[in-house]
C-alpha cells in the first residue's frame, strides 16, 4: 500500500479519499528512492501512474519544507503541462500547492506567465521553448536558481522534438538550475538521445524500467 512507502499520513489519507488505494510499479518502485533525496530515471508507459510516481514525493518534501522546495517539470507539449499541473493542484490540494503553466501559444501570454513566475510558486510546469525565451529574455528577472527538483516528463518525446533549437532551449534552462538538486526523469521508452541527456541531467540516478 501507499504507506509502505514512507509517504506521510496526509498523503497515504489523502490519496485513500481520491480513490487511489494501491502504488502502481511505477510509484512502488520510484517513490521511496526520490524521498531519500536519490535522482531517479524510471521508464514505462503512458498511463502508468508517472506522474504521481514524481508529484507525490515532490509534495511531500514541499509540505515538509515549504520555502525550500520550488520544483520545475518540464514536458513536451501544453495539454501535458496542464494535464500535469492538475494532477499537481488534485493531489496536493491539502498543503495548497500553487502551480504555474509557462508554454507557447496562441493565448498563452508571455507577460502573464512571467508574472504569475514572480509570485513563486511551488512548482512550475514549462514547455521548453516558452520557458527558455522567458529566461532569454528575462525582463521579469525570472529565477530558476533555488529549486530543488527538476522533473523531465515525458523525456523520450522532449527529445523527440529535438532540432538545433531545442537543444539550445535546454541549454539555456539547464544554466539556470542550480547543480545541486534532485533530477527526475521519467519516460515511456528508452532512445541514444535519452542516454545522453540522462548522463548530462542526472549523477547516478535509481534506475526503474517497467
Ligand atoms: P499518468 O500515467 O501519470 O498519466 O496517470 C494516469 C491516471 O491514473 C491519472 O488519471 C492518475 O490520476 C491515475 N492514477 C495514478 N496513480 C494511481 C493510483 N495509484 N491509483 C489510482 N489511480 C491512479
Amino acid at each position: 500500500s501507499f504507506a509502505d512507502l514512507q509517504l506521510n499520513e496526509w498523503v497515504v489519507g489523502h490519496l485513500g479519499s481520491l480513490g487511489f488505494n494501491k502504488p502502481t510499479p511505477i510509484q512502488y518502485n520510484c517513490i521511496p528512492p526520490i524521498l531519500k533525496g536519490k535522482d531517479c530515471f524510471g521508464c514505462s508507459k503512458t498511463g502508468s501512474g508517472k506522474t504521481a510516481a514524481f508529484a507525490l514525493p515532490v509534495l511531500q518534501k514541499l509540505s515538509e519544507d515549504p520555502y525550500g522546495v520550488f520544483c520545475l517539470v518540464l514536458t513536451p507539449t501544453r495539454e501535458l503541462a496542464y494535464q500535469i499541473a492538475d494532477q499537481f493542484a488534485f493531489i496536493g490540494k491539502p498543503i495548497n500547492v500553487r502551480t504555474c503553466v509557462v508554454v507557447g501559444g496562441m493565448g498563452e501570454y508571455m507577460l502573464k506567465q512571467a508574472h504569475q513566475l514572480q509570485k513563486k510558486p511551488h512548482i512550475v510546469i514549462a514547455t521548453p521553448g516558452r520557458l527558455a525565451d522567458l529566461l532569454r529574455t528575462n525582463e521579469n528577472n525570472v529565477k530558476l536558481n533555488k529549486i530543488k527538483f527538476l522533473v523531465l516528463d515525458e523525456a523520450d518525446r522532449l527529445l523527440d522534438k529535438m532540432d538545433g533549437d531545442f537543444t539550445e532551449d535546454l541549454n539555456v534552462i539547464f544554466s539556470a538550475l542550480p547543480k545541486e538538486r534532485q533530477t527526475l526523469l521519467f519516460s515511456a521508452t528508452l532512445t541514444d538521445t535519452l542516454n545522453e541527456v540522462k548522463e548530462l541531467s542526472t549523477k547516478n540516478p535509481f534506475f526503474w524500467k517497467s
